[in-house]
């Protein structure tokens, strides 16, 4: 099985209650690759840089199964560049800056390699260039997903809703689903969204865990109860790369396999949110993962007797 990762690589400064970042390798498709890779190779990822983006992260890229065919490299222009500020509770944050830079003028291209794939992962990028990708693949992958955000809802929502009649499934976080439905409540908004397109739908409420939603079957996971979360920008894009690189890895896209996803998913957000940018990302291996799988198990394991 293989699978397309689609998104930004990029540049972050972010500001958190424990500390500072002045730039440093972010990007939805860079934690969306990382954390794949750990279930599929290759992982075929479709990006843009600009001549500013390091040589040895693509290499620590390549050296972890992530194919860089479709990366594009603009060499008179940075790359992607985006601001943050987390307020104390960590779970809402504010943007500071976007810079798109190299991304205002993506035209992305299908490597003839990547023709194919099975599963494709439209991480958060423009809904029009998410759309592109869609169309440039001259099969349907069996399962499309996409994750978007706030920013896209406010400059590009009539494409957004355009791109979102042609995935299988939706991540976004509980603000994301509230503001594109006008729902405060979040079956309403699962409702809604599931009819404008996408068959199923993930709502990721952070420290609160995430809800799997498909026609009237729903699925809770937990977040692991950690002592301290350090940085939580990418773990969104995580979670998405740890779900979508465990469907492909099983090629089984039924709701029971989409479950144990969303917890393979959760294990290597938890990872993520533990130090600044990808670093955390970059140290755990297969035993690492596993055990926190198993954490997971043990938290919502109980038995009871019904009288
Ligand atoms: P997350 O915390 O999972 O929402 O993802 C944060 C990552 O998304 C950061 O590394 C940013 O570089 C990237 N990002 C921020 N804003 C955008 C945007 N408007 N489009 C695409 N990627 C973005």
């Amino acid at each position: 099985m293989s699978l397309i990762t689609v998104g930004t690589m990029a540049f972050d400064a972010i500001e958190t209650p424990f500390g500072k970042t002045d730039r440093i390798v972010g990007g939805s498709a860079t934690y969306v690759a990382y954390s794949a890779s750990n279930f599929i190779k290759p992982v075929q990822q479709i990006s843009i840089i600009g001549n500013d983006f390091p040589e040895a992260e693509l290499a620590d890229m390549r050296a972890r199964g992530v194919q860089l065919d479709g990366v594009e490299v603009v060499k008179d222009k940075p790359s992607f560049f985006w601001k943050g500020r987390y307020h104390e509770d960590m779970n809402s944050r504010d943007t500071l800056v976007t810079d798109l830079n190299v991304l205002a003028d993506f035209d992305p291209k299908v490597p003839e390699s990547y023709q194919g794939a099975e599963f494709l992962m439209l991480g958060n990028l423009l809904p029009k260039l998410q759309l592109n990708v869609i169309q440039e693949l001259r099969t349907r992958p069996r399962f499309i997903a996409m994750d978007t955000m706030n920013f896209w809802m406010e400059t590009a929502m009539a494409d957004l809703k355009i791109v979102l009649r042609y995935v299988d499934m939706l991540m976004v976080n509980d603000s994301e689903a509230r503001q594109l439905t006008g729902q405060f409540s979040l079956v309403k908004a699962a409702k809604s969204i599931m009819d404008m397109g996408p068959k199923y739908l993930i709502i990721k409420k952070g420290e609160h865990g995430a809800l799997l939603f498909h026609g009237d079957q729903v699925f809770f996971a937990p977040a692991l109860p950690l002592e301290d979360v350090f940085d939580p920008t990418g773990a969104g894009d995580t979670f998405a790369g740890g779900f979508m690189g465990f469907l492909a890895k099983t090629g089984d896209i039924s709701f029971e396999n989409m479950k144990r996803g969303i917890i393979a998913g959760s294990a290597l957000a938890s990872f993520c949110v533990e130090k600044f940018g990808p670093t955390r990302l970059k140290e755990v291996n297969h035993d690492d993962i596993n055990g926190r799988i198993r954490l997971f198990k043990d938290l919502v394991n109980f038995d009871i007797e019904l009288s």
